[in-house]
């Protein structure tokens, strides 16, 4: 029997079979996806939010835990587990010693990238090279990994892990990580958890996934049947405004649209809905998809003058550019006069002060609603560019209740051999809201934490046996 069975296949995953194994047991991962498509959501990063004191390496200057801390709590509202939270954090600062360890290599941040050169730690690569990094080091040192093998059901026995089940196969393990995603790609659940809007519409018809396809919650639904203790509910996730022509699955980074904090943002009435300049965007680009999915039609657009072009990284597609308004509204199907009219109100309101992209600047509205608290340019110099947005869901945040051992617990109580990682837990520390970055942190952490616990549990089971026996 293997001692440590780790279930899924991404960063979360891998940095739990790794800190197993490294700590003397036999570790089986079992990945959903076949090998070309391994990794899940974690193959699309860029960069993980690290916690330092001083510069280091590819890191400028400082980002203390407080300063982590009030961002968790600023994004979140305030609804997180805190000391959780704190131990992210802390744990953030020496982790990245060990990813390197195992083959992952940080770079300067390019420009455009979400002002996070401060407080993240971008990849070598990108995430598909930090998850082959992890899967080569995992094969050196005798990880099983078993591609296509997605685990449809767990045995679980007075709380604690018995088997696994790969369609008819049953695996045993004297242990189990439980890092298999959240249920994002799991279009029915959405469906069923956002229901019906006051217009009649499903709105999770109309979700785009960022990510993997794999992520289907089929473990998460089960053991909250069986009675885990959860987190969260099923209609928080981090969900951005992506293009909405991008792909149902895996449309990854480039379909995100980062003009909003330069431009204004309308629905399908060519009506604008919410302050685009609230904050920076590595802290409210998780927040876009979910008001765009309030919107009637789940479509949002994002429109844009000749001004600020070069201020942000650009979508990867270009979007319609248009001479005048008219033409624009023509070209995204919206009603010209209430474009117009929105539009003219909006630069009557603005308020310009010295507009400065990379502080919370004094450029805002007056008297309109909603406002624009900072970086409110009027849109008024042509050629405009406008972009059609879709909620785009990264991942979801319903998840399973742990503590700082990473153990599933049922009814409060803690399993004796049944860890969980990474989205499949984030929701512990991520209410609601999103930090760039801190996504790769939370699975890092909980993955090396749930490594290292079951490995432990794993050891503790050959001794419960052998007394058993004696
Ligand atoms: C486009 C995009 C960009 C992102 N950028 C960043 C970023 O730069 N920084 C950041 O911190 N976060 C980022 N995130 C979020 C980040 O990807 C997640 O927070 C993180 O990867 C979660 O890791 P994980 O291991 O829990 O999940 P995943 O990496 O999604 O791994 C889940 C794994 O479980 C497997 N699986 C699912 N079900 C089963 C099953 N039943 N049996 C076996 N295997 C199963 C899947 O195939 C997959 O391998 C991004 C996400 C997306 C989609």
């Amino acid at each position: 029997m293997v001692d440590v069975l780790v279930i899924g296949g991404g960063n979360a995953a891998l940095c739990a079979a790794l800190m197993a194994r490294e700590a003397g047991a036999s570790v089986m991962v079992l990945e959903a996806a076949p090998k070309e498509w391994r990794g899940g959501n974690s193959s699309h990063t860029r960069n993980i939010r690290a916690m330092h004191d001083e510069p280091q390496d590819v890191m400028l200057e400082s980002y203390h835990e407080e300063e982590y801390w009030q961002d968790v709590v600023k994004v979140t509202s305030g609804i997180t587990d805190e000391k959780l939270a704190r131990l992210v954090i802390r744990s953030s600062a020496n982790c990245r010693g060990w990813m390197t360890h195992h083959g992952v290599r940080f770079q300067a941040p390019l420009s455009g990238t979400l002002n996070l050169s401060r407080t993240n730690a971008f990849f070598m690569g990108g995430g598909k090279a930090l998850i082959n990094a992890y899967y080569r080091s995992a094969e050196k040192l005798g990880i099983e990994i078993r591609y296509e093998s997605p685990a449809s059901s767990i045995e679980i026995r007075n709380g604690e892990f018995v088997a696994a089940y790969v369609g008819d196969e049953r695996i045993e393990a004297k242990a189990c990580v439980l890092a298999a995603g959240g249920f994002e790609s799991n279009r029915e659940w959405l469906k069923e958890a956002w229901g019906m809007n006051q217009y009649g519409e499903y709105p999770a018809d109309n979700f785009l996934i960022r990510g993997s396809r794999y992520n289907e919650g089929v473990l998460l639904k089960q053991l909250i049947a069986m009675g885990a203790d959860s987190v969260s509910d099923a209609t928080q996730a981090h969900m951005v405004a992506v293009d909405a022509r991008a792909p149902l699955y895996d449309g990854g980074i480039c379909t995100r649209i980062d003009g909003v904090p330069f431009g204004i943002v309308v629905n399908k009435h060519a009506q604008r809905f919410s302050d685009e300049g609230e904050d920076f965007w590595p802290k409210r680009y998780a927040f876009w998809g979910r008001l765009v999915a309030h919107q009637p039609g789940q479509i949002g657009y994002c429109i844009i003058d000749s001004k600020v072009l070069g201020r942000f990284m650009p979508p990867v597609f270009p979007g319609e550019k248009a001479d005048s308004l008219d033409e624009m509204a023509t070209k995204l199907g919206l009603d010209s006069k209430a474009l117009q009219e929105t539009v003219k109100a909006y630069n009557a309101a603005c308020r310009v002060g010295n507009f400065n992209h990379t502080i919370l600047d004094d450029c805002h509205t007056e008297g309109i609603e909603p406002e624009k608290t900072h970086w409110a340019l009027p849109i008024d110099t042509g050629p405009f560019y406008g972009y059609a947005v879709r909620p785009g869901v990264t991942f979801t945040y319903l998840g399973l209740k742990t503590d700082d051992t990473a153990a599933v617990r049922f009814n409060n109580e803690a399993s004796k051999n049944l860890f969980v990682a990474g989205e499949m837990m984030a929701g512990n520390v991520l209410g609601k809201g999103y930090a760039a970055g801190i996504g790769m942190t939370i699975g890092t952490v909980f993955g090396r934490i749930a490594g290292t616990q079951a490995a432990q549990a794993a050891k503790q089971y050959g001794v419960e046996l052998a007394h058993a026996a004696a």
